[in-house]
Order: C-alpha cells, then structure tokens, then sequence
C-alpha cells in the first residue's frame, strides 16, 4: 500500500472478520479496530468501510468515526460525520414483515431487520434454501425491490445502488478523489465494487478461494487481511502478500 496515493476500501464480513452462524455474534478484536483507525488517521481518512450491513450496525463493532458505505451503498458516511442515504422504499416494510413469517417455519432460519433491507440467513437451515430464494424472488417482483444474493443468506434492498456504486461516489468526494482505491472483499456482493475499482486504475482484492472474479489479487482469508492491514501500518512494503491471480477467468 502506499500511502501517499492510495485509498482503501474494505468489505466487512468474511474480510475483516470470521462469518459467523449468526450476524451480531461475530468477534471484532481491539487490535483490528486498533489498526483500522491507525491506517485511516495514516491515510488521512481515505479508509471507508463498504458493507451490506446498517452503518449503525457497523458503528456498534467499534467502527465510529470511520468512513463507511453501508447497506450495499444506499447510505454512506465519511470520517469527518458528513452523511447521506436514500430513502427507504415503501415495499420494504411488507418484505420485512413477510420475511419475519417465514423465519418463524423452520428451526435454524434467521431474519435480519435492516434500516434500508430485509435479509433471510439460512446457513443454520440449508434445506430452506430454495423455499427462501423463491420468497425473495416473489417479494422483489412485487414491489421492485433489488434481490441480493450472499453468503447461506437472501436480501432485498434499495434497488439502482451496490458496492461498486458505492465506491464511485465516495471516489468523487474527499479525502477520496483523486486517489487509488484499493478495495478487498470475499463475496459475490463484492464483485461490484471489484468492477468499479479495476475500471478506475486500483486494485481489487479477492479475500477467500481462487473463483471466478474481476480481482486481480487475491489473499487467503480473513487471517491474511489482518495480518497484511498490520503490515501495511508498520512499513511501507509494496503490496504486502497479495498474490497475482491472472485477472478475469
Ligand atoms: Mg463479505
């Protein structure tokens, strides 16, 4: 990383941290929230976290007074507290009510109340995979929701925005134009952003398993981002132990 010229961008889960059966259980330590705000004081505010999740949720890991782009790019934030978001579609209440029924027919199944979405985890109930899929997929037709795959988890959101959108608006704004964006993320959600990032000269980042994917680099998990995000702080070294992975397969 370099840190007269670069800006960074990072995914949350399954980047910064483990995944995790349940949402709010995952395990955020002090050294990470530590270095996140150490990188962002070093890159004088070009760090921005870029998450599905509610910039309030994101707040409540310990991430106040980092940038952010929240709920897959309806809402963003920048270190100084400037914000903005989208207004909350009015289909969105039926889903989440919806959603909240069908969460209560099967053991394992998990419904996630969002400001600006509504999501369905069914990694504790995989045989309710396709049933929840079909849900979604009804819900979005009828009230024009945008319907977003994940990780053992369904959403529906604000449509017309993601995470590459996301980091295109945050690019215009400062302390972000005019600087590299580096950006590293795990899902398909990511994919996104990975496409905004390449597209505009930065580099993206694949964290988890080669796969098909418009990143360029990749690093091994969640151990690895940590350990380069540590790295990056206390050198200068250039790209840290991303590896090449051959561009677009
Ligand atoms: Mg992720």
């Amino acid at each position: 990383m370099d840190f007269g010229r670069d800006a960074l961008f990072l995914d949350f889960d399954g980047t910064l941290v483990e995944l995790c059966d349940r949402p709010d259980a995952v395990q955020v330590s002090e050294r990470l929230i530590e270095t996140l705000h150490a990188l962002s004081e070093r890159l004088d505010g070009r760090l921005a976290l870029v998450s599905g999740r509610a910039i309030e949720v994101l707040d409540g890991f310990g991430m106040i007074g980092l940038a952010a782009a929240g709920s897959h790019g309806s809402e963003w934030r920048l270190a100084n507290g400037e914000r903005k978001y989208l207004p909350r579609p009015a289909g969105l209440d039926v889903a989440q009510q919806q959603f909240a029924v069908f969460a209560d027919t099967a053991d394992g199944l998990l419904f996630e109340d969002k400001p600006l979405g509504a999501a369905l985890h069914y990694r504790r109930a995989p045989g309710m995979r396709d049933a929840a899929h079909d849900l979604a997929r009804q819900l979005a037709d009828d009230h024009k929701l945008h319907l977003q795959h994940g990780h053992d988890m369904v959403e529906l959101r604000v449509p017309g925005v993601d995470k590459g959108t996301a980091i295109c608006e945050l690019l215009k704004l400062r302390p972000f134009a005019g600087f590299r964006p580096i950006f590293l993320g795990d899902d398909v959600t990511d994919e996104d952003g990975f496409e905004a990032v390449e597209a505009s000269g930065g580099k993206a980042i694949l964290v988890g398993e080669p796969r098909d994917t418009h990143a360029s680099y990749r690093l091994s998990g969640v151990s690895a981002v940590n350990e380069w995000l540590a790295q990056s702080l206390q050198s200068q070294a250039p790209e840290g132990a991303a590896r090449k992975t051959g561009g677009m397969q």
